[in-house]
């Protein structure tokens, strides 16, 4: 049976694009969790915010049986659509990474996105990044990393992935919007950012992304 693999993380630290790697290797499928919660806030800043882009987090609730998030496969990248829309640029937005940590910390957001998580891991054959995925999502997943950088470093993959995608961004503001949400998401009361038990941690400040793939590698393909 093909192994069920958790990522989880600070921000920044490279686990969606070393998870697409990993899934492209060796078959599996690869959810980016954190995409889900990206997609939420979206919706709530299109149909659940104030003239200011202030959430309201009641109509949010009230409004999440109206939302349907699906990865697409547009030529062998996984694309994601809210209603049947494509977001991938807007989640990536400053807007959203702004706001996201507020949203994904109620335990409404999180009630709702856990049973899909939870049923495509079912079969094996998957890996999936996040941040509450080795201690809450999949709880006895076969392998379990936790990846580690420093800030400036993580700043600056976050900052070069930014301007890659045509989004303006300043280096001081994106670095605050790390140590933020790194903050919020390590003290919520619910599912907050930790390092599952049995873990491996891989600090990769100093490793390239290859690199980092080669160690996580070492201890799946025995
Ligand atoms: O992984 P990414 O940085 O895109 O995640 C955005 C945000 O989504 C995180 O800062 C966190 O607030 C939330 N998240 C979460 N649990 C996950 C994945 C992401 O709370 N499993």
């Amino acid at each position: 049976k093909k192994p069920v693999i958790a990522i989880d993380g600070y921000s920044s630290t490279g686990k969606s694009s070393i998870s697409k790697v990993i899934a492209d290797k060796l078959d599996l499928i690869h959810l980016d969790t954190g995409a889900l919660y990206r997609g939420v806030t979206w919706f709530a800043l299109q149909h659940c915010a104030d003239e200011n882009g202030s959430i309201n987090l009641d109509q949010l609730f009230s409004s999440l049986g109206q939302i349907e998030l699906e990865f697409k496969n547009d030529e062998g990248e996984l694309v994601l659509y809210l209603n049947h829309a494509d977001i991938s640029k807007q989640i990536r937005s400053n807007e959203v990474s702004d706001n996201v940590s507020l949203v994904a910390k109620q335990k409404e957001v999180r009630d709702f996105l856990l049973q899909s998580q939870r049923s495509l891991a079912e079969k094996g054959g998957i890996i999936m990044d996040g941040r509450d995925i080795g201690t809450v999502v999949l709880p006895n997943a076969d392998f379990k990393f936790f990846l580690t950088a420093s800030i400036d470093e993580r700043t600056k993959r976050r900052y070069n992935e930014l301007l890659s995608l045509g989004i303006e961004a300043d280096e001081q503001q994106v670095k605050e919007n790390l140590i933020e949400r790194d903050k919020i998401d390590s003290e919520r009361e619910i599912a907050p950012l930790k390092k599952a038990d049995d873990a491996i941690v891989i600090d990769n400040t100093h490793l390239t992304k290859k690199e980092t793939i080669e160690v996580m590698l070492s201890y799946i393909v025995k």
